[in-house]
């Protein structure tokens, strides 16, 4: 699939309605043509329902930061970078190391129109983890991805963690974590154990961890890269333990109102990950582990 497309061929999910619900609009039965929010065109076909969304017209998220205008500055090689508020993005920098800090604003600077606008979203700094040191610590930003629940949103988080990647050394990057993939700034990348949602699975967000440094005083500078062409971009994934034997179950389907709709295109996405694991496969794990605890962001890296 390409990115903006979306396929069902069950004919037991409405896209548009989910698609609808996904960038945060009501699901509703009202007629595309009345929405500002895409172009949704579907195509009967064979059965099989296509919807299309007009990446032009993606970044329609209100902005959760007060006071924002809507105008971000313009910012080049080498320039100053002001506090992600500055393009609407919501980010706290309390906490934060100078070198983390700098990620956040760069990242704010130059994806502010991939990522989530809404309150509570934008850019993630410090905050409490049971389990992993690096939000604590201010050693980590997760960078929450508009629409990550369709193909352009997943394109866009690449494209971020592309970026970061190709310029880890000068960003004393640690690793990052983007679609369920662990990638180390040196080494192999490897796929990660199944959490059981999108956001613990990373699909939502691109978490960057950076080596230590000092902590931020909360006034001193911080700049964009001089060099845009970074380093290579190239990476390895180590396999993750999928047989290659059994076959591929791709073809599965999910059964209709199997799972929560929000979570319909991640366990499709999850499918995707290893080819002996299929959406309802995932599926009926999730459910198993739901009945055990409850979903939890307490867990999230
Ligand atoms: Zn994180």
């Amino acid at each position: 699939m390409h990115p903006g497309t979306w396929t069902s061929s069950t004919g037991g999910i409405d896209p548009t309605a989910w698609l609808e619900k996904a960038k945060g609009g009501e699901a509703s039965n009202q007629s595309q043509h009345d929405s500002d929010r895409e172009h949704v065109s579907i195509d009967p076909g064979d059965g099989s329902a296509v919807a299309e969304i007009d990446d032009e017209n993606w970044v329609e998220t209100p902005s959760g930061v007060q006071g924002f205008d809507g105008n971000v500055p313009a910012i080049g090689p080498g320039d100053e970078l002001p506090h992600p508020r500055e393009f609407g993005v919501p980010a706290g920098e309390g906490g934060l190391r100078i070198d983390t800090k700098r990620g956040m604003r760069i990242a704010a600077a130059k994806f502010h129109h991939y990522i989530n606008k809404a309150a509570g979203y934008g850019i993630g700094g410090v905050r409490e983890d049971p389990y992993y040191p690096d939000h604590p610590g201010g050693f980590a930003i997760d960078i929450m991805i508009d629409h990550f629940e369709t193909d352009g949103g997943q394109a866009h988080g690449t494209e971020i963690k592309d970026w970061f990647f190709a310029h880890r050394h000068e960003l004393n990057i640690k690793y990052m974590i983007w679609q369920q993939t662990y990638i180390p700034a040196e080494g192999e990348a490897n796929k990660m154990a199944d959490r059981g949602n999108p956001n613990e699975n990373h699909f939502n967000h691109v978490h960057i961890t950076f080596h230590e440094s000092p902590f931020a005083n909360g006034d001193e500078p911080v700049y964009m890269v001089e060099d845009d062409a970074g380093d290579s971009t190239g990476y390895t994934v180590r396999g993750n333990g999928c047989g290659t034997h059994g076959g591929t179950h791709h073809d599965h389907e999910l059964e209709p109102g199997s799972v929560p709709e929000e979570f319909v295109r991640w366990f499709q996405l999850g499918a995707q990950v290893c080819a002996d694991v299929d959406a309802p496969l995932l599926a009926a794990h999730n459910r198993s582990r739901a009945s055990r605890r409850a979903l939890s962001a307490a867990q999230v890296l």
